[in-house]
């Protein structure tokens, strides 16, 4: 009989411990890059080398692609006109694709556009009529001509990454983590990538920021699995003259920084890039050609956030969604 009492005592020591078996540790850290800070939160057995890794990935990402750095592999293919890096002809074939399925919403090539309205040397001023014509000329993908191994500019085109390439290092990030078997949330400025499920197994929480109030959140989701959240704004960099908003994205159509119903655009799918993409291209194209595309695909839900309030978002995430009155877009 005592050896029964004491086989059940291990036994039951033996469950206990199993029951508090310790979640994988989580590590933070904090970096700045590509002109914003990046917070990353991992889970999974590591030593501080993948949050090493990410960042050394990051701060390569940013000395090819920065529009601003002089040394730049980018700034370098707008001086000279052509270019065999291979990150930047995966970032133009991708912007073709999406500058194709948003009606030329999303273009690389409003660069000359971001300096004349000042954006880039923060000197902001608006242009004259006719300055704003001749920029326009030098806009437009068919200025653009890639081919396989090297991409080659017409004179003066130049090409701006800012909507791509935060989207595009979150893919890259995905990638490395999941090869180390990790998961994690990364916070790219405005772009958050989930990867993996989180070691309690409850969904991710992630806020889509109110425009007027950076530290409140409008709408809150839970994620599930890896997702890119990625947010496109009037608030996020602007400059104001006469009570009006100028902010940092384009029309490529009229030249002119996009003013209009939209306070932001939040897109959610499967792939960094793509949801960089189209949260700039939507917040171009309005919610009525906004809601259109996504009729017509099956690769993201958004939510968009209107100037009088309001908030409507598309039906993939009415389970996720909460923290506020929303309309629901039905297919
Ligand atoms: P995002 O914050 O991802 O919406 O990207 C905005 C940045 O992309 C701007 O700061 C510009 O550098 C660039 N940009 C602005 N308008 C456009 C556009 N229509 N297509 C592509 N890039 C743009
Ligand atoms: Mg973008």
């Amino acid at each position: 009989m005592k050896r029964i009492c004491s086989l059940l005592l291990a036994l039951a020591i033996l469950l206990s411990l199993c029951a508090c078996k310790k979640l994988p540790e989580s590590s933070e850290s904090i970096l700045y890059a590509m002109d914003t800070q990046m917070d990353f939160r991992l889970y999974g057995d590591d030593d501080g080398a993948a949050a090493q890794s990410l960042g050394d990935l990051i701060a390569g990402l940013e000395l090819e692609l920065s529009a601003t750095d002089n040394r730049s592999d980018l700034s370098m293919l707008n001086r000279l006109g052509s270019s065999t890096n291979a990150d930047i002809l995966a970032l133009l074939r991708a912007a073709q694709t999406l500058s194709a399925r948003t009606d030329g919403a999303l273009d690389p090539t409003i660069y000359p556009l971001v300096k004349l309205w000042g954006f880039t040397a923060d000197a902001y001023r608006i242009p004259r009529e006719e300055e704003l014509e001749s920029t326009l000329k030098l806009v437009g993908l068919s200025r653009v001509h890639l081919y396989d191994d090297h991409v080659e500019l017409d004179e003066d085109t130049m090409l701006d990454f800012g909507a791509l390439a935060k989207g595009y290092a979150a893919d890259l990030c995905r990638a490395e983590l999941e090869k180390r078997q990790l998961t994690g949330i990364l916070s790219l400025g405005g772009n958050i990538q989930t990867v993996g499920e989180k070691p309690d197994k409850t969904p991710w929480t992630i806020g889509v920021q109110d425009p007027d109030d950076p530290a409140a959140y409008v709408v809150t989701l839970a994620v599930e699995g890896t997702r890119a959240v990625v947010t496109s704004g009037d608030y996020q960099r602007y400059f104001e003259y006469d009570g009006t908003r100028y902010c940092h994205i384009f029309d490529p159509a009229t030249g002119c920084p996009v003013q209009g119903e939209l306070r932001s655009v939040t897109v959610v799918a499967e792939s960094g890039l793509l949801a960089d993409g189209l949260s700039t291209a939507l917040f171009v194209m309005g919610y009525d050609k906004g809601e259109a595309l996504w009729r017509e695909s099956d690769d993201f839900e958004c939510i968009w956030l209107f100037s009088d309030g309001s908030v409507r978002l598309t039906q993939g995430l009415e389970q996720a969604a909460s923290g506020c009155a929303f309309t629901v877009v039905r297919r």
